[in-house]
């Protein structure tokens, strides 16, 4: 929809902009109001290349788009109806509780194989572990290659699916190499478009599922989803959204909490969301609290960082990490408020 900064187009300035959106095969129709006519653009009308003319005539104000950037991941595409299943959960229809250690540490795989039953045990249904870390500082520990081998035998223990972050090419043909069910994209690399490109090409044509942070800087929603449009454009869309808290506002949390995109989200894509709160808030003190509210907010999943002796962590899992203990109660709560908040089937009532 074209709005320009008077009240309506001269001629000259309506066949200017007739010559150009048919360069992309549209045309204009005036819509004509009482004080102002706007103009409809016919036609598909998502060519950026087209939306970048037109907004540079400078007789225009603005282009409002009717039709979504996001021709995959849109809650009105085809894909509307498309199901993800991770292990033996399918989002959307239960609670996918992704629980594990922040770091695996490759000194002390015991640590990690223990954390990995007690969360099985508490409940969760899929493991999370870095094997390669992000870290702002360059001296910090950065994982360890050898790492895979440990969450792939916790794998086979626990018989559950695996969730690992990836940074690099490398990173992502070793994972798939050994059978890495979902693949990280941190929130560091969450606008990395050639780290998406490559991504989306590795998984077209398997069953791996791409677990996609939400970047730090704030953005807008369109800006996520288009980040997850492009891991789906090779092919697989297995994409899951992971709000995880963005610039901090508040002194006592990591992040900005924002689990309460969730239903933002989910009024424009059909992917689903899996809310990390332990990046979002950073203390374990706060995680249950932060991830019931994201549940509330209508989250698929949670994304919990976990460890059986928290403060030989390493990485975030000294400050972050809960209990095995607390993890149990979170997820029993956590399950019982999303059942909750289901839609209950209607009661029969006797006349
Ligand atoms: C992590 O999952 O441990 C991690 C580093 O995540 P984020 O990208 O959200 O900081
Ligand atoms: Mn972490």
């Amino acid at each position: 929809m074209i709005l320009p900064k008077n009240n309506r187009l001269t001629p000259e300035q309506v066949v200017e902009i007739t010559g150009v959106v048919a360069e992309f095969g549209c045309k204009i129709q005036p819509i004509v109001g009482a004080v102002r006519t706007i103009y409809a653009i016919v036609g598909d009308e998502r060519d950026d290349l087209m939306i970048n003319r037109l907004e540079g005539l400078d007789y225009i104000d603005r282009i409002d788009r009717i039709q979504s950037p996001f021709k995959l991941m849109d809650r009105r595409s085809d894909l509307a109806n498309h199901r993800i299943a991770i292990g033996s959960v399918t989002l959307g229809d239960e609670l996918l509780v992704i629980a594990g250690q922040c770091t695996i540490d490759p000194k002390n795989p015991n640590y990690y194989l223990e954390t990995s039953q007690a969360v099985k045990e508490a409940g969760a249904n899929a493991l999370r572990g870095g094997v390669w870390k992000p870290r702002t500082n360059p001296y910090s520990f950065q994982g360890d290659a050898r790492s895979l081998e440990i969450l792939m035998e916790a794998s086979r223990r626990t018989g559950l699916p695996v969730v690992t972050e990836v940074m690099e090419q490398e990173h992502i043909n070793l994972a798939l190499d050994c059978g890495v069910h979902v693949l990280q994209i941190g929130a560091r690399n969450a606008l990395n478009y050639s780290l998406l490109r490559q991504i989306g090409r590795a998984i077209a044509g398997r069953n791996t599922t791409v677990m996609l942070k939400r970047s730090i800087h704030n953005g807008p929603l369109s800006e996520f989803i288009s980040a997850a449009e492009y891991i789906a454009a090779f092919g697989n869309p297995n994409v899951i959204l992971c709000p995880r808290g963005t610039q901090p506002q508040l002194d006592g949390y990591r992040n900005q909490p924002d689990e309460s995109i969730t239903p933002l989200l989910k009024e424009k894509t059909w992917a689903p969301v899996v809310v990390d709160p332990s990046h979002s808030v950073g203390k374990a003190g706060y995680v249950p609290a932060a991830a019931l509210a994201a549940v509330a907010y209508g989250c698929d999943g949670l994304c919990l960082e976990a460890h059986v002796s928290p403060s030989h962590g390493i990485g975030d899992d000294p400050k972050q990490a809960v209990t095995p203990a607390v993890l149990t109660d979170l997820i029993k709560r956590a399950r019982a408020l999303h059942a909750a908040l289901r839609p209950q089937p209607a009661v029969a009532t006797h006349a």
